[in-house]
């Protein structure tokens, strides 16, 4: 059992409210979906109206988590968002800390009269929610959120259901690269009280990790074969996937998803980054092992931020000069950290 201190306090706004909107950060990821829909499921049951709101789509293989589709997108059903959060008595965000992380929605939020709440993991939160429990510590926001509902079911009553278990452990799995990082007993023993529950965990893996696309496949052979350099002066990785390659191999949302850990698995590469150009922007993902923060790196270079061995941010450059960026960076920031 995991305590989360100050339970008491979000009982009692909890009591108040009978509609509650749930917010998700932008590019939602398992974490996310999972956590929404995990704190959805209990929420329900205890009689409540949620509404879970997230800035854009998440990708299709989350769908199992969502299946009559109550996860609404700002940027498809701007006015459906725009009412619920009007009428919520209580604004729960998930797995983000900064409103930056949510986009156009984020403005949105901000004019909101509701009370908010942040249930996150993430380093360093932005002081604008009225309560915050914040566990950098534990792998996932599923993981808060599961040790979060064990503290408030005895005041609040409900239990966790299948409805919350399986998105909850689907979150936990994907946001700890399938128990490879930031797993502590405090997780096994959360998978273990939700497989009690009845998840199938080898069915979970399937619909994760065994749906992906023959594309994606070829995608990733060629990024590994063509693509990936080694910058054995700073023991780090690049790798750029640019819209031309997008279009030859098919790319839809999500097929680059965990290209950016493959490097780490080189004997002296230390630091990864992935760098995938988009329509406004080149999106930054970063990944490390041992004691190298790619937070301050992601803070410092590609505003951004994130965990210490897993960060992202945003590029406003040329594609063709992200390469050049990520090494001048590296540099810098090596000499700095000395
Ligand atoms: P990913 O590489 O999976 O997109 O992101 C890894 C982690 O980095 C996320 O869990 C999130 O915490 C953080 N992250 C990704 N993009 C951004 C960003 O643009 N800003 C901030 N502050 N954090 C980000
Ligand atoms: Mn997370």
């Amino acid at each position: 059992m995991y305590k989360i201190e100050n339970i008491e306090d979000f009982a009692r706004l909890l009591g108040e409210s009978v509609n509650i909107v749930l917010v998700g950060h932008v590019n939602p990821d398992g974490d996310s979906i999972g956590s929404l829909m995990g704190m959805k499921g209990y929420l329900c049951g205890i009689g409540k109206s949620v509404v879970p709101v997230v800035p854009n789509p998440y990708p299709e293989f989350l769908k199992f988590l969502d299946l009559q589709g109550e996860v609404l997108a700002y940027s498809e059903l701007p006015e459906a968002v725009e009412k619920a959060v009007a009428e919520a008595d209580l604004i729960i965000c998930l797995d983000f800390n900064s409103l930056k992380r949510i986009d156009a929605l984020g403005d949105v939020i901000a004019a909101a009269g509701a009370p908010k709440v942040l249930i996150d993991h993430h380093p360093q939160p932005d002081a604008i929610f009225n309560i915050v429990y914040s566990y950098p510590e534990l792998s996932s926001t599923c993981e808060v959120v599961y040790w979060f509902l064990n503290g408030l079911i005895p005041i609040m009553g409900g239990s966790v259901g299948m409805k919350s278990a399986l998105p909850l452990y689907t979150g936990m799995m994907t946001d700890t690269n399938n128990f490879s990082n930031s797993v502590l007993p405090s997780t096994f023993r959360m998978a273990a009280g939700l497989m009690d529950i009845g998840v199938d965990k080898e069915w979970v893996q399937k619909m994760v990790f065994g749906g992906y696309s023959e594309s994606r496949m070829r995608l990733m052979g060629h990024m590994l074969v063509e693509n990936m350099k080694i910058i054995p002066q700073y023991n780090a990785s690049v790798m750029v996937l640019t819209r031309a390659m997008k279009e030859r191999f098919n790319f839809t949302d999500g097929d680059s998803e965990g290209f950016v850990n493959l490097a780490l698995n080189i004997k002296d590469v230390k630091v990864s980054g992935f760098f995938t150009e988009g329509e406004e922007f080149i999106r930054v993902s970063l990944r490390s092992k041992d004691d190298f923060s790619v937070n301050r790196l992601a803070r410092g270079y590609f505003n951004g931020g994130g965990h210490e061995r897993a960060a992202g941010g945003r590029l406003y450059i040329p594609v063709g000069e992200v390469e050049e960026y990520f090494i001048k960076s590296l540099g810098e920031f090596i000499e700095k950290e000395k």
